[in-house]
């Protein structure tokens, strides 16, 4: 069974609940969840791969300006599933493309897009352990 990271970031975190249950609706197994808020320091880290972009400082104040959740979901396809789930990456977007989308329903622009999912098998396996260091990926 596959894998992926995902987190309801602070924008959508007081649809957490609800955004769980569309989750468990589309067959997903929700193996691991926890809430937490990040440090700039390991908001850093998680989005290393965005430090020369212009949006980075924005993003980094964003994400660390509340609660987050992160989730462990396991699935056939669990990887391209969630990220079909979530929609485009701008929920502006989303909204006109995907509106039964996570991010056309619970986010509100590029930047503040309700939930993040790696974008491939090698993102997941990195992510999951960023977060959750004793996940048995095998
Ligand atoms: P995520 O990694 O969160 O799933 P993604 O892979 O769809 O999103 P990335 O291009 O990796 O998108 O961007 C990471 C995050 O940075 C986005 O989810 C969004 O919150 C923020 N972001 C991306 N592009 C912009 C932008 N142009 N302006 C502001 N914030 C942005």
């Amino acid at each position: 069974m596959e894998h992926t990271f995902a987190m309801i970031k602070p924008d959508a975190f007081e649809n957490a609940d609800e955004i769980c249950k569309i989750i468990e609706g589309a067959d997903f197994k929700i193996a691991e969840k926890e809430s937490l808020t990040l440090t700039p320091a390991k908001a850093k880290s998680f989005y290393g791969e965005h430090k020369d972009r212009a949006f980075f400082s924005g993003l980094i104040e964003f994400i660390t300006s509340g609660t987050i959740v992160a989730m462990v979901l396991e699935k056939e396809n669990a990887v391209v599933d969630w990220r079909s789930l979530l929609g485009p990456t701008n929920s502006k977007q989303a909204e006109e493309e995907a509106p039964d989308s996570i991010r056309a329903r619970y986010g509100t622009d590029v930047q503040k897009n309700a939930a993040h999912g790696s974008d491939s098998p090698s993102a997941a396996e990195r992510e999951i352990k960023f977060f959750f260091p004793e996940f048995d990926l095998t």
